[in-house]
């Protein structure tokens, strides 16, 4: 007689054990409820782009009528495959679980503002981000595995995202870099990734308390570099899709402890705040265990801690699981307006290479756009006007390619970037090649011509 495992499910049953008794001591009367919940199929949703979304762009899916109360755009869908549809190619929508939309809630990104996605690959919160920045001020995301920077870059284009800087770097270059620089700071931390154990096997299976401490002490690390880029009086979140508290209450204390000021979040119904008291209930699952003897705080921390940070259980949302918690730095975020560093690896755009640029905008633009308006004010130097006043920013070469620096991009010296700004197009030789992220970016009243296939391709 022949018996077929599932590896998933062993794994599963394997770290049972151990993860399960964690949740136990986590939950309590409500792990049973909880455990019901992992049986259950997972919460599918999209996240329209309002950067290229438009009522004409019909969307027929299965929709769920209930909501997302922490993002006004996003669907929850029960049918169909939304990431099969053109649209999904056209940047209209992001398909991204409810949970995971909650850190940038907290975040409260703003149009204009100097913003960084510390760990952004594949770039959910990017691109939710952007979509609040309405393509005013600056986005810096980073990714410090190249192959996921690549894909964080390909979303950053297809979302239509003009003010990105996506780099691929180490935090800790980045801090050397953006000191003091930025209004607001998100950590999307890598972590163990309790909260996808109903998404993926993988999840699962790379499970182990050892990884579930590796990651600690990670987040921790990145957590220096993100304190050390944080404007005074700019706000940083933290977040992870796990339940370890050692990976989520225990790095809001660290946060605490390094002299960062506790933001009072307010939780959405099923929602409910972090709880220091799940460290030490965790702790004494373990025997002769001494590894969290230093996580024991007093009530007026654990209050703050508390206080400032939300978790979301999938017994409780529609959703996977996530851990979030907000703080800022003590000063004044106004004294930030204005600062950026100047680009010193820029290779200015040549008069030739702008004429060729202006041909192609002449020929392709609509008329009522298609002039581009170079600054003669002091105060703009350099700085290019054009497609109306959609697109404003210093022009620049890397090689063949131009680009479009949003207004006040800082100097890169040394760092790994993988798209400076949008990507406008090639120059070669006498003519002018546009790049799929120009395509990706125009609307169609931005051109003289557009072509239909069954819908409109350009949103
Ligand atoms: N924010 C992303 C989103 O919404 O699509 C998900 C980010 S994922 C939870 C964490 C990311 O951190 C991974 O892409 C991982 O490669 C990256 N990472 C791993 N180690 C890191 C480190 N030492 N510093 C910064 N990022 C790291």
């Amino acid at each position: 007689m022949w018996f077929f495992i599932d590896y998933g499910i062993m794994n599963a049953m394997i770290l049972n054990n151990l993860f399960d008794k964690r949740m136990k001591a986590i939950l309590g009367d409500e792990y049973d409820e909880f455990e019901k919940a992992l049986s259950r199929d997972k919460v599918s949703a999209l996240r329209t782009n309002t950067l290229k979304y438009t009522e004409d762009n019909e969307l027929h899916f299965t929709f769920s009528d209930k909501n997302v109360p922490w993002e006004s755009n996003a669907l929850i869908y029960t049918d169909g495959a939304p990431g099969k549809h053109p649209f999904h190619e056209a940047g209209v929508y992001y398909i991204q679980e409810p949970s995971a939309m909650a850190p940038v809630h907290y975040l409260d990104p703003k149009p204009g503002e100097k913003i960084l996605d510390l760990c952004a690959a594949p770039g959910g919160k990017t691109t939710q981000i952007a979509s609040r920045m309405k393509d005013e001020g600056i986005i810096v995301t980073n990714e410090i595995d190249k192959k996921r920077a690549q894909i964080l870059s390909l979303n950053v284009e297809r979302c239509g995202i003009k003010n990105a800087l996506v780099t691929n770097a180490d935090p800790a270059q980045l801090s050397e870099i953006f000191e003091g620089y930025f209004d607001r700071i998100l950590v999307d931390a890598p972590c163990s990734g309790e909260g996808m154990f109903r998404k993926s096997d993988e999840a699962v299976n790379n499970w182990s308390i050892d990884n579930v401490m590796l990651c600690a002490d990670r987040q921790k690390n990145i957590l220096d570099e993100a304190v050390k880029m944080l404007a005074p009086g700019g706000r940083l979140v933290y977040s992870t899709c796990t339940f370890a508290p050692e990976e989520d209450e225990e790095a809001a204390l660290y946060l605490l402890q390094k002299g960062l000021i506790p933001v009072k979040t307010e939780p959405f119904p099923g929602m409910i705040h972090g709880n220091t008291g799940y460290l030490k209930r965790v702790e004494e699952t373990y025997d002769n265990n001494e590894r969290f003897k230093n996580v024991v705080c007093d009530d007026d921390k654990s209050q703050k801690v508390e206080e400032c940070s939300i978790r979301l259980f999938p017994h409780l949302i529609d959703g996977e699981g996530h851990f979030l918690c907000a703080f800022e730095k003590e000063g004044d975020i106004e004294l930030n307006k204005g600062l950026y560093g100047t680009n010193g690896r820029i290779k200015a755009v040549s008069q030739n290479e702008l004429k060729i640029f202006a041909e192609f905008a002449r020929d392709v633009f609509a008329d009522d756009k298609n002039n581009i308006e170079v600054s003669s004010d002091k105060s703009e130097k350099g700085i290019v006007t054009f497609l109306g006043d959609k697109l404003k920013g210093t022009l620049f070469m890397f090689g063949d390619h131009l680009y479009l620096a949003p207004v006040g991009m800082p100097g890169l010296g040394g760092l790994k970037v993988m798209r400076p700004g949008l990507h406008l197009g090639t120059i070669k030789k006498d003519r002018f090649e546009p790049s799929h992220a120009l395509a990706l970016f125009l609307k169609k009243e931005d051109v003289k011509r557009e072509r239909y296939t069954r819908g409109p391709l350009i949103p």
